[in-house]
């Protein structure tokens, strides 16, 4: 695949066609849910790759599953349609600085997010977006889309299940060996490792990811999946724990990165290594796991 076409649209249930997407749906692209009813069509979560597609869907209400730059890269070409999200996430559609207390970066970091944010994601405010809150049901006639709350990755994260298709639709609970992401303000790892458990239980004849692993069929895979990406949270924290057996400062667990790789090019990676490690560091503190042995120097215990 390369790194401009989009794979072709592909029906995924007999209501829900996964829209075509650049890259594979590989980050900053992803693959969007069409989904129609007798009365009412929804697009779920308008992505990059929308942007210059030859036509668009024609649909009654945009849907995001959460407000991140690339589940809403798409949604200024409906600019006339409602737009609904978590009432957590309503913040980030209502303004750029609502968006970028999400992502709560400072210095450097902010300032080449909020440039990215208009420039590459062609964000534009939307003080009107619409709050749902966990269990509110879409009726688009004989097909329903109904919210599920699933914290952790953002505060209003959502899945969303589409009946009588049996799709579940599980946004960036995105299944890579990456691993789960929770290096935002707006993210927190305890909620993410419950929601984990909790999507765990929810049975679909597919689960469909808005990035590159799309989507799978059945429960075998999904949850075979599941387990790995939840065990990244394992791997981080044990490698920390190794990295512990000295005394280190919070700047030296971020320098060594855990979640992304040294060198890898991400200029807010420093801000998602502070934020992300820090919640791992204060839980092993907690569990006595680790102590500061000195003013801001932690050890193993
Ligand atoms: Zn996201």
């Amino acid at each position: 695949m390369s790194e401009t076409t989009a794979t072709e649209d592909r029906a995924i249930g007999e209501h829900v066609t996964l829209l075509g997407a650049v890259r594979a749906g590989k980050y900053p692209h992803g693959g969007s849910l069409l989904v129609k009813g007798s009365e009412e069509a929804l697009l779920i979560d308008p992505s990059l790759s929308l942007v210059g597609r030859g036509s668009l869907p024609r649909v009654d209400r945009v849907i995001n599953s959460h407000c991140h730059e690339d589940h809403i890269a798409g949604n200024h070409l409906f600019p006339d349609l409602p737009w609904h999200l978590h009432a957590l996430d309503r913040c980030g559609l209502g303004s750029l600085d609502g968006m970028m207390e999400i992502y709560g970066y400072a210095g450097p970091s902010a300032d080449y997010f909020r440039k990215a944010l208009v420039e590459d994601f062609h964000y534009v405010p939307k003080p009107d977006a619409v709050a749902f809150v966990d269990g509110e049901t879409f009726d688009l006639g004989r097909v329903s889309a109904r919210v599920i709350h699933a914290p952790g990755h953002t505060r209003g994260h959502c899945c969303i299940a589409i009946e009588p298709d049996g799709v579940l639709y599980l946004g960036d609970i995105d299944l890579t060996s990456f691993g789960p992401y929770y290096g935002d303000a707006w993210s927190s790892l305890a909620d993410f490792e419950r929601t984990l458990g909790e999507v765990r239980k929810l049975e679909a004849r597919r689960y469909a990811t808005f990035h590159h692993i799309g989507v799978l069929d059945g429960r075998e895979p999904f949850l075979d999946r599941l387990d790995r990406f939840a065990a990244v949270i394992h791997s981080r924290e044990q490698r920390l724990v190794e990295f512990l057996h000295e005394p280190r400062t919070l700047d030296e667990i971020v320098a060594h990165r855990f979640v992304y790789r040294p060198g890898d090019p991400v200029p807010y990676a420093d801000a998602v290594e502070r934020r992300s490690m820090s919640q791992h560091l204060e839980r092993l503190i907690g569990e006595g796991r680790v102590r500061e042995v000195e003013a801001g120097r932690y050890l193993a215990s």
